[in-house]
């Protein structure tokens, strides 16, 4: 299948892969290398299996600049997984500070709930998760074992637009970031960061593998009752491999790894090239929002994402219509979370600028024609 005949897919997850990467497994699928047997097939305890595991793992290293004294960790169990893991393994002083700035943040407090005090230090809550309140305003609570934030609301379109720098405030205590939606779509200053987890089915490959970035002194911190396949000291001691791994997703994701490191724009590459394109992409649908009198964003300016983008049309009757023409124009999956209705177009790093554009045009044409 030619890419002209596949649709725009703006899902927020799992979401499009990058053409390229579906091609090269499509050739491996049955025969991977030649040697007659698919990566789906292979022991996770093989040469050939711990040789893949081990390359993606450099790459990741490579493409996100991740320093040697954070252990890179290959799990499962989502995002919703790490919700759990990151008390289990973190909470020793029995309280969590949390900063809560839409769904999953709200998500993640109410399963750490399960095995911590969490003390909110900030909320959006009371005003629909549309904005995100300076760090000088956040409430620490004294003795949290760690800071949890979500670096991009996936639901509410809102981002930190860098990370708290715990450090110059005078707060010692970890930065546990979700990154599960904005992970290598730009850098992350690693200084900031304790813990880092993302489900891979966004910006990283097939659902089904959880990547853990986990600074290394903070090993060994798990409560007793963690259970094995999320402590953090076991999973670092067997690479990854204290249990059966996502071969499968752990390869795909490899290939995605490979990818992003071959991304070129003007004189960036990798990661650099692939932020400078998501800035592009961002800024197009913002702008072609901002200049219609048709639809609008209730995410304020400061913290807009450049991953998710949720907007509304003034004639709310009309999203129906919006998203039906907008599917037989090839451009899908754009339908709003459920707890937000509307619309909502996730830009990840394989989405082309090509398929914004589209989209950008539709909606004038669309707004010329329904004013
Ligand atoms: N955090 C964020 C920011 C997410 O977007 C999601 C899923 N969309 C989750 C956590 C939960 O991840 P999972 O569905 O992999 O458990």
């Amino acid at each position: 299948m030619s890419s002209c005949s596949r649709p725009f897919n703006f899902s927020a997850g799992p979401s499009v892969m990058p053409l390229a990467v579906l091609e090269q497994i499509e050739n491996d699928l049955l025969s991977w290398q030649g040697q007659g047997l698919s990566v789906m097939e292979m022991s996770h305890r093989s040469d050939e299996f711990m040789h893949i595991c081990q390359q993606a793992e450099n790459d990741l290293r490579c493409l996100l600049a991740i320093p040697e004294h954070f252990k890179i960790l290959f799990m499962q169990g989502g995002g919703t997984g790490a919700n759990a893991a990151i008390p289990l393994n973190l909470s020793q002083t029995g309280t969590v500070d949390m900063l809560i700035t839409g769904h999953w943040s709200a998500h993640s407090k109410q399963e750490a709930e399960k095995y911590a005090r969490v003390h909110t230090v900030f909320s959006g809550q009371a005003n629909h998760y549309r904005d995100i309140a300076p760090i000088e305003q956040w409430q620490f609570s004294k003795g949290a074992a760690y800071l949890h934030v979500c670096s991009n609301e996936t639901v509410h379109g809102v981002a930190l637009t860098q990370l708290p720098d715990l450090t110059a405030l005078g707060i010692n205590i970890p930065l546990v970031v979700d990154c599960s939606s904005d992970i290598a779509s730009r850098a992350i200053d690693w200084n900031l960061v304790g813990v880092a987890f993302a489900g891979a089915q966004k910006n990283l490959g097939p659902a089904g593998l959880t990547v853990i970035v986990v600074r290394e002194d903070l090993l060994g911190r798990a409560l007793p009752i963690c259970p094995s396949i999320f402590n953090f000291e076991l999973l670092a001691k067997h690479h990854s491999m204290y249990n059966t791994p996502p071969t499968w997703s752990i390869y795909v994701a490899g290939l995605v790894f490979k990818w992003s490191l071959a991304q070129r724009d003007g004189e960036l590459s990798g990661l650099a090239a692939i932020e400078a394109r998501n800035q592009r992409k961002a800024s197009l649908l913002y702008s072609t929002i901002e200049q219609s009198n048709f639809y609008y964003s209730q995410v304020d300016k400061n913290v807009r994402s450049k991953m998710n983008v949720p907007f509304f049309l003034k004639k709310t009757a009309l999203t129906p219509t919006f998203l039906q023409q907008a599917s037989q124009q090839g451009l899908i999956q754009l339908a709003g979370h459920k707890a937000l209705g509307g619309v909502r177009a996730s830009l990840y790093n394989a989405m082309p600028e090509s398929g914004v554009q589209q989209l950008a045009d539709f909606m004038q044409q669309f707004e010329r024609s329904y004013a």
